[in-house]
């Protein structure tokens, strides 16, 4: 792996995709760090706590068949379509902060997609198992094939392609994310006041969170796009096709 590494893995690629990739990455997550620390120290008025809060919405959407779970760690909340279980973390499960109510009705505004049959929702389920196969492979497929290439040899050109078609995968896989979580994030701050659960005024407090996340969504489709990018450009196939 050393000399591929070495070959490929160069001040050009660290510029043009590792160095960008951390900074968004690295922002986006400093940003929901510091927005959840904040908005954690709000209480909300009406007092809801994070699991009261997911199980309103549920019963506001008419979703009977979602239960809402703790789970352990930290910001590792979800929504699980296949268990139908919406899982909050200790910190927002028991917290009455206006954090916490925001990350809980986000998880239910995937469950509300879900019993819904949101179309984004279910491409992203169809894409997720190509997806893995993706990311793990397709770098290496890319690689391998642009070291055949770079070699001269006739295996190289097929090899780069089925590499990149499967990281391509994973590419559409982190853009079909992005309806999907901006969607669920949309209908959280919509429902939320709706369902009588925060003031307007205490909404703004989750739009910030909210929007916080979201953006980690973005710098991680960004980050595979110049990956897939810069291996395609470094490939020269799309060149040779003008010759
Ligand atoms: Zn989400």
């Amino acid at each position: 792996m050393f000399p591929l590494l070495f070959g490929f893995m160069n001040i050009q690629y660290l510029l043009m995709v590792l160095l960008p990739g951390m900074v968004l990455s690295g922002g986006a997550s400093w940003l929901v760090k510091t927005r959840f620390a904040k908005y954690s120290k709000v209480p909300s008025a009406r007092g809801y706590t994070g699991q009261m809060a997911a199980q309103k919405l549920l019963d506001y959407a008419n979703i009977k068949d979602v239960q809402v779970v703790r789970v352990d760690g930290m910001l590792t909340d979800h929504y699980n379509p296949t268990t139908k279980k919406l899982a909050l973390s200790s910190a927002v499960f028991d917290q009455t902060s206006v954090a916490a109510i925001g990350v809980a009705t986000h998880e239910a505004g995937h469950a509300i997609q879900h019993a819904t049959s949101y179309y984004p929702l279910k491409w992203r389920s169809a894409i997720v198992p190509v997806a893995n196969i993706g990311t793990k492979f397709g770098t290496y497929g890319m690689m391998i094939g642009l070291a055949f290439l770079y070699g001269g040899s006739v295996f190289g050109k097929g090899v780069f392609i089925v590499g990149a078609l499967a990281f391509l995968m994973f590419v559409l896989f982190q853009l079909v994310t992005l309806p999907v979580e901006f969607n669920a994030s949309n209908r959280a701050k919509q429902l939320v006041v709706e369902a009588g659960i925060v003031s307007e005024q205490e909404r703004e407090g989750i739009d910030k969170v909210l929007n916080a996340a979201a953006m980690t969504y973005v710098a991680a489709f960004v980050s595979s796009l110049l990956t897939l990018m810069y291996f395609v450009m470094k490939s020269g196939l799309l060149n040779s096709r003008r010759n």
